[in-house]
């Protein structure tokens, strides 16, 4: 912003280097950790508000960089679904999962569904539903295991292919959760013709209904429209005790947030839901 006038050309040409070079780092990060195979799952508990049980956690993707600081996946999906990388990491999900849900057999969080976060450009391989499906089996685990959550945009902005993937999926068990909810350009009618089980209300309703009206007024309209389908309402970004007496006083149905845990290595899950039951 210093150099005005006739610097301007060479401050954009920086920028745009700038950005290349972010973009080739952020790439060449992401092929070392799959080569050497150190991405890593969070898991993200969510809190049953009706009585308190989790039987559901989210998977969140964490990448280190050469100095072991995590990259944020803001930061590498992106670059991730650019560079055409998003398919292998996305496939590293799916057998992370399930690799994790085998682990947790036999132990307190054999009940726990994993949800992952699927990519959009994802779902155009058309045989992801059958690849999904098939990994399941292969480690000997329910569909019901699993759940995968997407984006509305990336759910209406797919085909009817793709949308018949999301109807395979549901209808062999796995749950099928509409992330981010409120943000896109979905209309009901959409609504109604997805294979869908979860809504989850996008953390930025519940941080604007505190002060704003309108956006009270949304994420109520949001409750009741999901539950006239008949579909489970998740509320993400539950940070504050007013932030968790309002989504219970809405009737969400479950919470994800700071307030109840922080995404955390699978080690630290056994401690945590030993925490919340007690016993
Ligand atoms: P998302 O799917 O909406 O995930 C929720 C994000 O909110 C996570 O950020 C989570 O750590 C954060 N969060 C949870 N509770 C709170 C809270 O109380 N307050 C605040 N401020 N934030 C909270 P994270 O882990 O940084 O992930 C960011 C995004 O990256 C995700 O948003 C998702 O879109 C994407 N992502 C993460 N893992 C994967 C993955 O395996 N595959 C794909 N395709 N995308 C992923
Ligand atoms: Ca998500
Ligand atoms: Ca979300
Ligand atoms: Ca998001």
């Amino acid at each position: 912003a210093k150099d005005k006038g006739k610097n301007r050309v060479c401050f954009y040409t920086s920028d745009i280097n700038d950005r290349l070079h972010h973009y080739q780092k952020i790439g060449a990060l992401l092929r070392s950790a799959l080569a050497a195979d150190s991405l890593q799952l969070y898991f993200q508990p969510q809190i049953d508000l009706h009585d308190g049980s989790i039987r559901s956690c989210e998977a969140l993707l964490r990448c280190f960089d050469n100095n072991a600081l995590p990259v944020p996946p803001d930061i590498f999906i992106p670059v991730a679904e650019k560079s055409g990388l998003i398919n292998r990491i996305g496939d590293w999900v799916i057998e992370a999962a399930c690799k994790q849900l085998v682990a947790w057999k036999g132990t307190e969080l054999e009940k726990l569904r994993i949800d992952i976060n699927l990519s959009g450009k994802q779902l155009t391989n058309q045989h992801l539903a059958d690849q999904i499906l098939q990994t399941l089996h292969r480690y000997d685990l329910l569909p019901s295991q699993l759940g995968v959550e997407l984006t509305e945009n990336e759910v209406i902005g797919g085909d009817l292919e793709q949308i018949g993937q999301l109807e395979t999926l549901k209808n062999a068990g796995v749950h099928i959760s509409i992330d981010d909810f409120g943000t896109g350009y979905s209309s009901l009618v959409y609504l109604r013709r997805l294979p869908v089980c979860s809504l989850k209300i996008d953390r930025s309703f519940l941080h604007h209904a505190m002060e704003n009206d309108s956006d009270m007024a949304i994420m109520q309209a949001i409750i009741s429209v999901g539950h006239s389908f008949g579909l489970s309402v998740v509320v993400e970004g539950v940070e504050t005790a007013e932030q968790d007496d309002l989504v219970k006083a809405l009737s969400c149905d479950l919470a994800q947030g700071y307030l109840y845990a922080r995404p955390m290595p699978a080690e630290a899950m056994p401690a945590y839901l030993l925490g919340v039951t007690g016993d």
